[in-house]
């Protein structure tokens, strides 16, 4: 009865209004992307996605991002209505595949030049970084090299503070110690065993940060 009534005007109504039997309104989110000779298209995305959804979603976006959001939704329902198991992840996974299987027969192509006993490595190595450059096209490996750099800056910066801690304390408690010595007049600094404690590991931080950071020194000392 409502189509009836929109076929007075100059226009019919589109393919969503038509499978949804509601009046085509001038302002139809869905007019400009599901036109009437295509019914298929929007009786698909509805399946897979709901009406409500599909308009809710087209009226989040931009005009201008609109057309390609209809045309991945009727391409993803499309495939999920081929596979309902994947959907589009089975293409995916399918596309997926070729490339694992052509990266490594290129490598395996490349790695002839190499000893026997190194080619398989090779591959590998190959193989992996391919894959890292399909995930980031723009810095592929180096990316990964890039982030695991930042992890160990940031990890040695904490390091060297709890080398710092503990020197710290333990310079406190060599200072306690050779205060009470000094008091005692019995060992000498160097034979205290609080100055044995300090490891070497430490004790060359402690030149590194004395020849880094000249007042560290009195710093330290100073408690
Ligand atoms: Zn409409």
């Amino acid at each position: 009865m409502k189509e009836n009534g929109r076929k007075q005007g100059a226009v019919s109504p589109c393919a969503a209004c038509k499978l949804l039997r509601r009046r085509c309104a001038p302002d139809c989110v869905f007019a400009p992307y599901f036109p009437a000779d295509e019914p298929q298209k929007f009786a698909n995305v509805h399946r897979v996605f709901g009406a409500s959804n599909v308009n809710k979603m087209l009226q989040e976006l931009p005009f201008h991002q609109r057309g390609d959001a209809v045309s991945s939704m009727v391409y993803e329902a499309n495939a999920r209505i081929r596979d309902p198991v994947y959907g589009c992840v089975g293409a995916i996974s399918s596309l997926q595949q070729q490339i694992d299987v052509l990266q490594t027969q290129l490598a395996v192509a490349q790695a002839e030049e190499l000893p026997m006993h190194q080619r398989g490595d090779a591959v590998s190595s190959m193989v992996y970084e391919a894959n890292a450059r399909v995930r980031d096209p723009v810095y592929g490996c180096v990316g990964a090299i890039s982030s695991l750099q930042q992890q160990i800056d940031v990890l040695q910066a904490q390091l060297a503070l709890a080398q710092a801690e503990v020197v710290h304390m333990r310079m406190r408690q060599y200072s306690d110690k050779t205060r009470v010595d000094h008091h005692q007049g019995t060992s000498s600094p160097e034979n205290s065993p609080s100055s044995k404690i300090v490891s070497s590991q430490a004790k060359s931080l402690f030149m590194d940060m004395v020849v880094d950071q000249p007042n560290m020194e009195e710093s330290l000392w100073s408690c």
